[in-house]
């Protein structure tokens, strides 16, 4: 039978929050094909990474191993994955749009002979079998949302965005670790690594923050940042805007959230005097939780809100921060 392969990436010795994305957005997948779900992990099959693998069971985790994987390159990871590929005999792959799949998934995607449908945003699977899946990304800077099915036969390799899906609630996994041991010759690796990209200190990194505090053109002018910069602080969160407001150079680009900002998914995302134009939510609708604070009723930030306050901020944020350093002390 064949099956979705996600392959799970490890960065800074735990599974990347983007990896659960993929593999949420495997499980969508596998739910609309009535497929099983095989993981994927280069590492030791000893890593007691390996234990803490939850969510829905996977029909089997794969510890890729070999020694000549133990420094990331493009090579290792394109040959290793292939040959893993070749054995499992997947439907379809599925992996987390990271840096360093940007880097291995094309060569990987030209090894196979396949072309590789990356930042995908969305899945659409449609009763019967023999209707190919859409998948759903994004053009010209999120003006256009573009459908692509594969039709061809193989394997059809996809990346997936970060914060497009949610990551799956956890679930205790019994699933038994399966070491697949490619065979890999000194001579296929011709890169040698370098320092891993780490974006600079200065930058602020939105993107592991628990709790953001967004704010927008509701905001109406500098001035009034203070307002929600007092909440963020209140709560411990970052501070996050819309475009305008860093267009104004009210707040720098790197706090921007969106299709040509950061994308995101903290467990918490208050969005102050956002109106939710798509650019804006396809940054943040990834979130576990969005609470929207607006004056307009028919805003459609509420559309993708779980919790929604219609009212002014200027009255709203005030008391929030009040009500929050009472309960902090
Ligand atoms: P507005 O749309 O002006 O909304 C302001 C909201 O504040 C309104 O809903 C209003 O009801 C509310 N409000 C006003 N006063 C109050 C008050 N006193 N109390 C409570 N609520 C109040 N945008 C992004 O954010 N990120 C991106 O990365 C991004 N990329 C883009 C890329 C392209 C190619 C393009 C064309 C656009 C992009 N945009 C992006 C811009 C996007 O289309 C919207 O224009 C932008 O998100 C709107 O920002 P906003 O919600 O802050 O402002």
């Amino acid at each position: 039978m064949s099956s979705v392969l996600v392959i799970l990436e490890i960065k800074d010795r735990i599974i990347s929050r983007i990896s659960w994305e993929a593999m949420a957005a495997a499980h969508t997948l596998a739910e609309g094909r009535g497929l099983p779900v095989d993981i994927a992990v280069v590492t030791s099959p000893t890593n007691p990474i390996l234990a803490k693998i939850q969510g829905k069971p996977p029909r089997t985790i794969y510890a890729v191993d070999h020694k000549l994987l133990h420094a990331y390159t493009s090579d290792g990871y394109a040959e290793a994955c292939a040959q893993l590929i070749a054995h499992v005999k997947p439907a379809y792959v599925i992996l987390p749009h990271t840096y360093q799949v940007r880097d291995f998934a094309p060569r990987l995607a030209t090894r196979l002979k396949q072309v590789l449908i990356s930042d995908v945003t969305g899945i659409e699977t449609h009763a019967g079998a023999s209707v190919a899946p859409t998948f759903i990304r994004q053009l010209l800077q999120g003006k256009l949302n573009a459908r692509y099915s594969h039709t061809g036969t193989g394997v059809c390799l996809l990346s997936i965005q970060a914060g497009a899906f949610r990551a799956d609630a956890p679930e205790a996994s019994a699933t038994t670790v399966e070491p697949f041991l490619p065979k890999l010759e000194a001579a296929q690796i011709r890169i040698q690594p370098g320092e891993p990209f780490r974006a600079s200190a200065q930058t602020v990194d939105l993107g592991s923050a628990t709790i953001l505090v967004s704010v927008g053109r509701g905001i109406k002018e500098e001035a009034n940042l203070p307002i929600v910069q007092e909440l963020a602080t209140a709560l411990g969160a970052e501070l996050a805007a819309s475009r305008p407001i860093c267009d104004a150079g009210w707040l720098p680009m790197e706090r921007q959230v969106g299709s040509s900002g950061q994308t995101v998914a903290p467990k918490v995302y208050l969005a102050v005097g956002i109106s939710g134009a798509i650019q804006h939510l396809v940054g943040m609708k990834g979130s576990q939780c969005i609470v929207a604070i607006n004056k307009d009723e028919n805003a459609p930030i509420f559309e993708v809100a779980d919790y929604g306050i219609v009212g002014d901020l200027f009255e709203v944020v005030p008391a929030l921060t009040a009500a929050v350093r009472k309960v902090k002390g």
